[in-house]
């Protein structure tokens, strides 16, 4: 990039300042050129994840910590990257990850070779604009195909909907065990999953709501990865604060607290001259009649757990003890939020005004020991829509890994929950996809035509990518493909890379929720254009940017 500051001459040649001192410009053909490597070069990392035989990759911050994993969310995220256009790439997968939850590789490596087309195409004198038409149109016809092949699914087929989930982790590190951790996923999505008139997807043939912030993932290494199971609950990764304190409570009634169960302590150090014996007595005897009243209105409330978010002082654990009510202390926000969620208790500040109203029921409060710790568990809820997933594991690093993919198992169950549709993988509808679009191309006149030639070429890019994976011969592996899926017209032949050959996956029940191929397809698509039609780079100088 050349460092420019002037930008443009009058006609009388007296320079005219556009950009700040230290901002540089690049234009044109050079601007594209140097984005598209970028994203070619992110899209090439991602490459060798994809699919089941896909490698993970090992991530190291800067503070030195590990994480190994084959998500391509995470990788991206983790990774750091500066470079603008690789940073849209970022944000690809991102968008896809939020939106439906799994596809971030995919995304990824569909507009990387889109970008790599269309860098040919260019060369070829084709205009990017031209192209960016190409490609939308591509996309559209490319929906179209997907919603022809797709199949319905009932809401009640669990079956289909465990093979979702396990498809979504075939290609993690927690494989072996993804018959477990997918019925962990599809009985939290169906406890939470509500009828409603007023879906978020009018458009869809039913009405269904998941809200995921019901369900709550919890790990703890230790134990085996069989062991994760669900609690129609919330846990709290805390113990009971007092040894004599009843342990299991029936019939909670949870006062939730965010302020803290002491005297409070200045913020600034308080001087209290105290000159007499009598003035310390009576000190201490204030100290603990304030503390006495708080309890004590916690009593009149007729709670018999309390969940503080903030400290409890020795001497008020003492008279909750006597008082036969249980507590917690030093609690997670977001556990006292989830809890009041759950339970239906008003989070109180203040005491004096506390009211039975403002406490929330469960049917059950227990402490139990998880491995070394005791924790709480907060069960048979006023709200049962709560849900926690305790995942176990033998180290930390897999029950991290377990967690990002029970992520991902949760949204495709959440995602055929809402729009019951579904397709194979293994690349089959990619490819059956890139064919439909090169016959289709042929009836399209002018050079649009070749860029829909290239968004095909762009989709075998999945099918190659899982075959290159599995160290299967590309070549013959998509010939293979598209002969059978021609020959028995059926579009759910694809890459088994477990077996190493062309197979039905839809027989293999390797199936995912239409919606993700959907989304994968758009914002791959959108992106690209969106690079596509950048013919300038304007970067501010780095370190003096600012909001100007
Ligand atoms: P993404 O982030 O795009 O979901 P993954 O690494 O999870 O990337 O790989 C997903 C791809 O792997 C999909 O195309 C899916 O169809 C494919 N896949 C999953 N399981 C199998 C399998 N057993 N055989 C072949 N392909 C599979
Ligand atoms: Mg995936």
């Amino acid at each position: 990039m050349s460092s420019l500051s002037v930008v443009g001459t009058t006609r009388e040649g007296v320079p005219v300042m556009l950009l700040k001192e230290g901002s540089s410009q690049t234009r044109g053909r050079d601007a594209l050129k140097n984005n598209i490597a970028a994203a070619k070069i992110v899209a090439s990392m991602l490459k060798s994840v994809l699919g089941p035989r896909g490698m993970d990759k090992m991530l190291v911050d800067s503070m030195g910590s590990v994480t190994i994993t084959n998500d391509g969310a995470t990788i991206l995220k983790e990774m750091d990257v500066q470079h603008p256009a690789a940073k849209m790439m970022v944000e690809i997968a991102k968008a896809v990850d939020d939106e439906v939850g799994d596809g971030t590789t995919s995304s990824v490596i569909i507009a990387g070779a889109l970008l790599e087309k269309a860098e040919e195409l260019v060369k070829q004198g084709i205009h990017p604009t031209v192209i960016v038409d190409g490609y939308r149109k591509a996309m559209r016809q490319a929906l179209e195909i997907l919603n022809r092949i797709a199949e319905e699914i009932t809401a009640d087929d669990h079956a289909i909907f465990r093979n979702i989930a396990r498809t979504s982790m075939e290609s993690k590190i927690v494989s072996v065990d993804s018959d477990v951790l997918a019925d962990l996923a599809v009985n939290a999505i169906l406890a939470v999953a509500e009828e409603t008139r007023h879906g978020e997807h009018p458009n869809d043939n039913h009405f269904m709501a998941v809200d995921l912030d019901n369900v709550k993932v919890q790990k703890k290494p230790g134990g085996a990865m069989r062991d994760s199971s669900l609690i129609k609950g919330i846990i709290v990764d805390k113990e009971i604060a007092h040894s004599e304190m009843p342990k299991k409570i029936i019939d909670a009634k949870i006062l939730l607290l965010n302020s803290s169960l002491e005297i409070e302590k200045t913020e600034f150090e308080a001087k209290i001259s105290i000159d007499r014996p009598e003035q310390m007595k009576m000190f201490l005897e204030e100290e603990t009649r304030m503390i006495k009243t708080m309890v004590d209105n916690i009593k009149h409330s007729g709670a018999n757990i309390v969940i503080c978010q903030k400290g409890i002082d020795d001497l008020a654990l003492e008279y909750l003890t006597k008082a036969g009510i249980s507590a917690i202390k030093r609690v997670k926000e977001s556990d006292v939020n989830a809890l009041a969620k759950a339970t239906g208790a008003r989070v109180v500040t203040n005491l004096e005004d506390l009211s039975p109203r403002d406490l929330g029921f469960a049917g059950l409060v227990e402490e139990r020991k998880v491995e070394t710790d005791k924790w709480v568990f907060v069960e048979k809820c006023k709200n049962p829509k709560a849900i926690s997933i305790l995942i176990r594991g033998g180290s930390e690093r897999v029950v991290e890994e377990a967690e990002r993919s029970m992520h991902d198992a949760l949204m495709v169950v959440k995602d055929v929950v809402l729009k019951p549709a579904i397709i194979a993988g293994g690349g089959s509808a990619e490819a059956y996809i890139a064919q439909k679009l090169r016959a289709w191309a042929s009836g399209v006149s002018g050079r649009e035509q070749y860029a829909i030639l290239a968004f095909s070429e762009a989709l075998d890019s999945i099918p190659i990518s899982l075959a290159e994976n599995a160290g299967m011969d590309v070549i013959d592996t998509l010939a293979g493909i598209r002969s059978k899926q021609l020959s028995g017209n059926n579009p759910w032949i694809g890459v088994d890379v477990k077996d190493m050959k062309v197979a039905d996956m839809r027989k293999k029940n390797i199936i995912e929720p239409l919606a993700v191929k959907e989304q994968v397809l758009k914002s791959a698509t959108e992106t690209t254009a969106m690079m596509l039609r950048i013919d300038d780079i304007l970067a501010a100088a780095r370190g003096t940017a600012s909001g100007a």
